[in-house]
């Protein structure tokens, strides 16, 4: 096909395909154990499943409403209410999106202005830059550091300026298994008062935090919730990736604006599936049995891994384990995820590429949330790299 002569938009022209994408790929070409995707290679339970088949031929198969199926906005409040005190409008402030993934990215387009500033803290989760480049705004970057991955308020406070609009946070955090305390939340309260800056907090793994650590959701503080949009994945609590439901509550003038982009680029989401979700999550034990479900498998890895070279680092909440491989290797970590994933056979992520000035601590990241034994057959893998 001929093909257009068209100049990409500036931020596109350099840009490259999601390293999720890139390295999934890569083992599939390669038959490699694929720890790098973020994804579970087991089954959710057949209820949920029948749930949807039962509400596809009950005829509940038009369009939800704008916001989201009632039943399900409501079974989401009445969680928050239980685990976080919080109480959102079913009405007005909570809405069902396509995964997190779009509902960071409509929270961004609808509250970021050309030019306007956005912190946000490396290593970062590979969506939000471009989401806030694509609007025209401008990421200014904190760090959480090697090895703790702690945030650093003073080097946050330093960061804003007249023209900060909004700061995005991820708890637990993809991809370092990092937590923010109670006290961090408090810190950054103490920081944003007296400001109209805008908190977008990335919650996915809201229920996988482990060794009884709490969970310091940014609906819990009545300060900060006045000011945040908190993001949630049905994908990760219900083991569904692949279905690409979530959810984004806050206050209901931040929530009006969001809607009027949500409206536009994606106006509603899978009906059925909104209903099931809603009837499955009338049973907590399921979204408060995960952390116990994933700390053992954290266990079962890190022992296994353990008998590698490899260096482990704290895994304190997510499905992640970050590892340090100098014993193995000097290349950089791309190339040695490369390396890993084509020579030994397992496929991995390496973090620099979510530090905007590529810092490498010479770690990648291997995925958990896998069946015994897919972990096991990545051991046998990794068992040739010595102990
Ligand atoms: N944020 C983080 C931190 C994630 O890890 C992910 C998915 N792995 C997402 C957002 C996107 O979630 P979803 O698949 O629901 O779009
Ligand atoms: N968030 C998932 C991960 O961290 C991947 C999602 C995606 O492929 N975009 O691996």
């Amino acid at each position: 096909m001929k093909t257009l002569n068209f100049v990409s938009r500036p931020h596109l022209a350099t840009m490259e395909t999601t390293i999720f994408t890139v390295m999934s790929k890569l083992a599939a070409d390669c038959g490699a154990v694929n720890l790098s995707q973020g994804f579970p290679d087991f089954q959710a339970e057949p209820a949920l499943f029948d749930a949807v088949h039962r509400h596809m031929l009950a005829g509940r198969n038009q369009y939800a409403p704008l916001a989201g199926m009632p039943e399900l906005r409501t079974a989401v409040a009445a969680k928050i209410e239980a685990l976080y005190g919080a109480r959102y409008d079913v009405d007005s402030e909570i809405t069902v999106t396509a995964g997190a993934t779009q509902a960071l990215f409509t929270a961004i387009a609808a509250l970021v202005r050309p030019d306007d500033e956005v912190i946000v803290f490396d290593p970062v989760y590979d969506s939000y830059v471009p989401a806030i480049e694509t609007v025209g705004g401008k990421a200014v970057h904190a760090h959480l550091r090697f090895p703790d991955y702690a945030p650093d308020w003073d080097e946050v406070t330093a960061l804003i300026t007249p023209r900060t609009r909004m700061i995005i946070v991820n708890t637990p955090h993809n991809p370092t298994g990092s937590l923010l305390s109670t006290v961090d939340r408090q810190k950054l309260a103490n920081l944003l008062r007296g400001t109209d800056i805008v908190v977008l907090a990335d919650e996915v793994y809201e229920h996988i935090v482990f060794d009884g650590a709490e969970h310091a959701s940014f609906c819990a503080d009545p300060e900060l919730a006045a000011r945040s949009l908190v993001v949630s994945s049905f994908g990760k609590t219900y083991h569904i990736t692949g279905w690409k439901i979530g959810t984004i509550v806050g206050p209901a003038a931040l929530m009006a604006e969001f809607r009027k982009v949500h409206q536009f680029n994606v106006f509603t989401v899978h009906t059925p599936s909104q209903l099931a979700l809603a009837e499955y999550m009338q049973e907590p034990a399921r979204h408060l049995g995960l952390a116990a479900f994933y700390q053992q498998k954290r266990e079962f890895f890190r022992q296994l891994l353990a008998e590698t070279p490899f260096e482990l680092l704290p895994c304190r909440g997510t499905y992640f384990q970050l590892a340090g491989y100098r014993r193995i290797s000097d290349l950089p970590d791309r190339e040695f995820a490369e390396w890993l994933t084509r020579e030994i056979g397992v496929a991995v992520i390496p973090i620099s590429v979510f530090h905007h000035d590529g810092r490498d601590d010479r770690v990648v990241r291997f995925c958990f949330a896998k069946q015994e034994a897919t972990l096991l057959a990545a051991h046998e893998r990794l068992r040739k790299l010595g102990g």
